[in-house]
């Protein structure tokens, strides 16, 4: 560990693996620094992700693939499923990773890329001097140093302190955050080509269960509830109400717990010499609570904007706005359609819900993209999703007839 790079990256997830690889392979100095003793371990994640989306940012591996998808299976609270392609269903379904590899993959390429990669290091404050960001203050092996860097990323995912220090507000009330537990099982039988999600108010409350297959017959079988419906029932409870009841005979092999935010965009992301990432950003889906893609573009687009400020010698916020306005004009405006549709499906009964997937018997899905699904439940439950006629706005200039 030298005393001062060009970047110091904090955390070694997506986001921060992605941020220094890139900045290393533009040559700059970089460090990357990591809490925890091992890259990718434990796991907080069910590990779904586009195909699409990842080869962007990597070329897929199987040694760190469990499981390549057909696609995914919806069910209504009655029952009624809703099969999709792998192509159209979305961030989370497309290949099922094994993350403690493909976090260690992802660091591996940043090294690889010429970033230094340094465990088992904590971040425990910002250098701030005369308004700027000037490096961080990292505890490693019981030993405390300064490290000065021209600029900082904060890749410290959910429970992010990075941003707090840095003046940015990133609080997150009980509405803006997924409760998640998960079983990594075995033994459940489910079909091995798709995911599946299970709906429904007395199952997940504003939220889904997800049953993802990993090969072998092995799945993670986990929950995602709003923390604002969590009460006297914890997610826990759910998930041990759906696993008694669909997998009485399967085995526990690990638990995972954790959250995830989705409150949508965040106001700011940067300060003078600092860019936040991934989901310290909160840049993870609104609806999904997916954000390993997210995470991953937004370390691309930051290692990026690292380089171009570093060069020009300017790395106040405007010369980071560049960050700003490049993910908020990509990544930034999925997350605020996503966060249109959960507003608007959070309050819905399972009647309402079984209705609207009622409304999707005899269409074809083998062709459509999300957006196209979406306008056909609009079309067909044009009261009940008046709210998500904004998503629409292009379409409906010239097909819609906008009286209710
Ligand atoms: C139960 C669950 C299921 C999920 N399922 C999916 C899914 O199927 N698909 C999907 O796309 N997303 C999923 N997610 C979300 C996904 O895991 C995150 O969006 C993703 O990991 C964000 O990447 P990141 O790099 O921003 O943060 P992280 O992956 O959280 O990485 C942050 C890193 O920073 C380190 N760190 C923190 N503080 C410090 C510090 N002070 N000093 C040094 N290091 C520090 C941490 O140890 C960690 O390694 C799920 C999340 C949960 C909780």
């Amino acid at each position: 560990m030298k005393s001062e790079y060009d970047v110091v990256v904090i955390g070694a997830g997506p986001a921060g693996s992605i941020a220094a690889k890139t900045a290393a392979e533009k040559g700059l100095n970089v460090l990357m620094i990591e809490k925890r003793q091992e890259i990718g371990d434990p796991v907080r994640c069910a590990e779904g992700v586009s195909k699409i989306w990842l080869r962007k940012h990597i070329e897929p591996d199987y040694r760190w693939i469990c499981a390549d998808l057909k696609g995914s299976r919806i069910f209504a609270p009655d029952g009624t499923m809703i099969e999709m392609a792998e192509e159209i269903a979305g961030g989370e379904v497309g290949y099922v990773l094994e993350r403690k590899l493909f976090d260690r993959a992802l660091a591996y390429e940043s090294a690889k890329a010429g970033a230094e990669v340094m465990v088992k290091t904590r971040a425990t404050d910002l250098i701030i001097e005369n308004g700027f960001v000037k490096g961080v203050k990292v505890m490693h092996l019981g030993e405390a140093y300064d490290i000065r860097a021209k600029i900082v990323i904060g890749a410290d995912g959910v429970e992010s302190k990075i941003g707090r220090w840095a003046g940015i507000n990133t609080s997150l009330k009980p509405a803006d955050l997924e409760t998640c537990a998960q079983y990594l099982m075995s033994g459940t039988g489910v079909d091995q080509n798709y995911c599946h999600f299970y709906l429904g108010n007395e199952i997940a409350p504003a939220g889904y269960i997800w049953v993802f297959p990993k090969g072998r017959d092995i799945a993670n079988v986990g929950i995602g509830i709003l923390g604002s419906k969590s009460g006297e029932k914890h997610a826990i409870d759910y998930l041990n109400d759906f696993v008694q009841k669909h997998y009485p005979d399967a085995s526990i092999l690990e638990i995972d717990v954790g959250g995830v935010p989705v409150s949508g965009s965040i106001k700011k992301t940067i300060v003078n010499g600092l860019m936040l990432v991934g989901d310290a950003a909160r840049q993870s889906d609104p609806i999904t609570g997916g954000g390993i893609i997210n995470a991953m573009e937004a370390g691309k687009i930051a290692g990026e904007v690292a380089y171009n400020a570093i060069t020009k010698g300017d790395v106040s916020t405007k010369a980071l706005q560049e960050y700003e306005d490049r993910w908020r004009g990509s990544i930034g405006y999925e997350i605020n359609n996503s966060l249109i549709v959960k507003e608007t499906f959070t309050d819905f009964t399972d009647n309402e819900i079984n209705s609207l997937a009622h409304s999707l018997e005899g269409v074809n899905f083998t062709s459509m993209s999300l957006l196209d699904l979406l306008y056909a439940l609009f079309r067909a439950n044009k009261k009940l999703l008046w709210d998500l006629r904004v998503l629409f706005k292009n379409v409906v200039k010239y097909e819609l007839d906008f009286e209710r």
